[in-house]
């Protein structure tokens, strides 16, 4: 028996969209046959969420996602997976409202780059994510990792193609390029490798436009949900 993973999606639906081939690609590639996983997704409208954050009233997001998470469990989610880092800022209190655990996005990375050995990585996302505390010192604090952030304008840059371009489903070029480039300043500034710390950056850059390995949060977060889902056992000690 798998467990019943409950899905908090579209933010924005364009990267949940990922998040759903690679929870069942995941069990698949376990399982075989043609077996795949077993997904409750509760998508919000995004607009509502983004209207909050910008005029951050992040609390009654948090209400939303709480009571979306409440009505996932109630349909039988037994995990709850966030897919978003940004609204990680509220992971604890959208937790304080169901009885079931949250895979923690930034608890997923950390592991994964604690195996690669990596001691000092970059950080690009939303603005909330690169330059409040809630996602980088939980790097820090539980993983003894250094976390390099762009500088002012970079930030402005990579925060403006996540919500103007991104989130609406354009992969521009000329983004693409800028965004090359803070990943090889981030490398220079002696980062060893870079956190995708946004679930849609990995829709513009990949491996080939970073001169160091690239730790993408939608890749790593869905994969360790389907590996948890496929642990019947008790032994999920990595949900927050
Ligand atoms: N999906 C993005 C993230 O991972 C940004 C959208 C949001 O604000 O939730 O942070």
């Amino acid at each position: 028996m798998m467990r019943t993973l409950g899905l908090l999606g579209g933010m924005s639906w364009e990267s949940t969209v990922p998040y759903y081939r690679i929870i069942n690609r995941t069990v698949n590639e376990h399982l075989g046959g043609l077996h795949s996983a077993e997904i409750l997704l509760y998508s919000v409208d995004f607009q509502r969420i983004e209207e909050l954050q910008m005029a951050g009233r992040w609390s009654e997001a948090a209400e939303i996602l709480g009571s979306a998470a409440r009505r996932l469990e109630t349909a039988g989610a037994d995990l709850l997976v966030l897919c978003t880092n940004t609204m990680h800022k509220v992971a604890e209190e959208i937790e304080a409202k169901t009885n079931i655990p949250l895979l923690h996005i930034a608890d997923a990375t950390g592991e994964e780059i604690r195996h690669g050995g990596l001691s000092s990585v970059g950080l690009l996302g939303t603005r909330f994510t690169m330059e409040e505390t809630f996602y980088r010192k939980r790097l820090e604090d539980r993983f003894g990792l250094h976390v390099v952030i762009p500088d002012e304008l970079e930030r402005a840059l990579v925060h403006r193609v996540i919500y103007e371009e991104l989130c609406r489903g354009q992969t521009l070029e000329e983004s693409r390029r800028e965004y090359r480039k803070v990943l090889h300043r981030l490398a220079a500034l002696g980062a060893e490798g870079i956190i995708l710390g946004c679930t849609e950056i990995s829709l513009l850059v990949g491996p080939e436009d970073s001169p160091v390995p690239l730790f993408d949060t939608t890749e790593i977060h869905a994969r360790r949900a389907a590996e948890l889902a496929l642990e019947t056992g008790s032994g999920s000690s990595e949900t927050a």
